[in-house]
């Protein structure tokens, strides 16, 4: 199974966000609290460039509370600012305000050396799409928002909205593409509903999910489904089927129909919260392939 998802906008995508990156003293880049490597694109790094960053785990609502805090200190230990936010409901917005002053504690100092004082922070949004990007940038902005429009300098049509006195936002985030480099990757981003269902079926997403859950969520299929865990998946799927009632006309189970019900299930939480990556104390082979953690300060 191999992924290919780089269509033409996500070059326009790029191109765009390099020059943007031009404007900007930080970035605030936006992973899913559930699967923080496989929403995560390296091309970032080197895109940032130089820039302070900030990494946002958003949907932390949805993930794991003991894996949040790990993943947060990981970033951490990796030069990052790093906050949980839940976009939707605003929970964690207005401590982004102050990982983005931290973040840029060098270049504030820098200023003020040269006597710029007050001078605004400027900040973009980055993230693969469904991240919560625009939901984010709604809530950090509020009601209080005033865009400033175009002023010189500036690209003609770029929008900055005014946070506060010490930062702007670009009004336009940047898009960034997921990176396939791994199944586990395409997995991953299939389970939240990151990219097309039909990319992968539902079936194997749902074993997948069933191996997963049994092994670190041990209890969560029973407690939601009413069933007795096995150690094999598919028994598992097909318990969830017949309690579900999932038949086909013959009076066969339907695990097509059951998978469906457990991939909902998951994305809107009703398993619990459930984190998909582990950070690496506990997977350390899987993330150091993945993680290109090379950020230049
Ligand atoms: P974008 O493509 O990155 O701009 O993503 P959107 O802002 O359109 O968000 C994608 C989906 O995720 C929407 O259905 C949002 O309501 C949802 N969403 C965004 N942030 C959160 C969050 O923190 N928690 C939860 N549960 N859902 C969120």
């Amino acid at each position: 199974m191999h992924f290919q998802w780089y269509p033409g906008h996500m070059s326009k995508a790029k191109r765009v966000m390099q020059e943007d990156m031009k404007l900007i003293d930080v970035v605030i880049e936006l992973v899913d609290a559930r699967i923080p490597l496989s929403s995560k694109n390296p091309d970032i790094n080197q895109i940032a460039g130089n820039k302070s960053r900030v990494i946002l785990l958003n949907k932390y609502d949805l993930s794991d509370d003991v894996q949040n805090q790990k993943w947060k200190e990981y970033f951490e230990s990796q030069g990052y600012i790093a906050a949980l936010v839940n976009s939707k409901k605003g929970d964690g917005i207005r401590k982004v305000n102050d990982a983005v002053i931290t973040a840029c504690k060098a270049k504030i100092e820098r200023d003020r050396k040269r006597g710029i004082l007050n001078r605004p922070l400027r900040a973009m949004v980055v993230g693969i799409p469904n991240v919560g990007k625009s939901t984010f940038i709604n809530s950090i902005s509020g009601k209080a928002s005033a865009k400033t429009g175009n002023k010189p300098g500036v690209t003609k049509g770029k929008q900055w909205i005014k946070l506060n006195k010490s930062i702007e936002l670009l009004d336009t985030p940047g898009i960034l593409w997921p990176k396939f480099e791994d199944q586990r990757v395409g997995l991953h981003l299939a389970l939240i509903g990151s990219i097309r269902d039909d990319i992968l079926n539902s079936y194997s997403m749902s074993l997948n999910l069933i191996s997963f859950l049994t092994m670190y969520y041990k209890g969560a299929l029973a407690e939601r489904y009413g069933i007795i865990e096995s150690e094999d998946a598919v028994e598992n799927l097909a318990a969830i089927a017949k309690k579900r009632g999932c038949l086909l006309k013959g009076g066969d189970l339907d695990l097509e129909k059951a998978s469906g019900f457990l991939v909902d299930d998951f994305r809107n939480a009703k398993l619990g919260k459930v984190t998909l990556e582990f950070p690496p104390e506990i997977e350390s082979e899987v993330l150091v392939e993945e993680t290109d953690n090379s950020i230049s300060e």
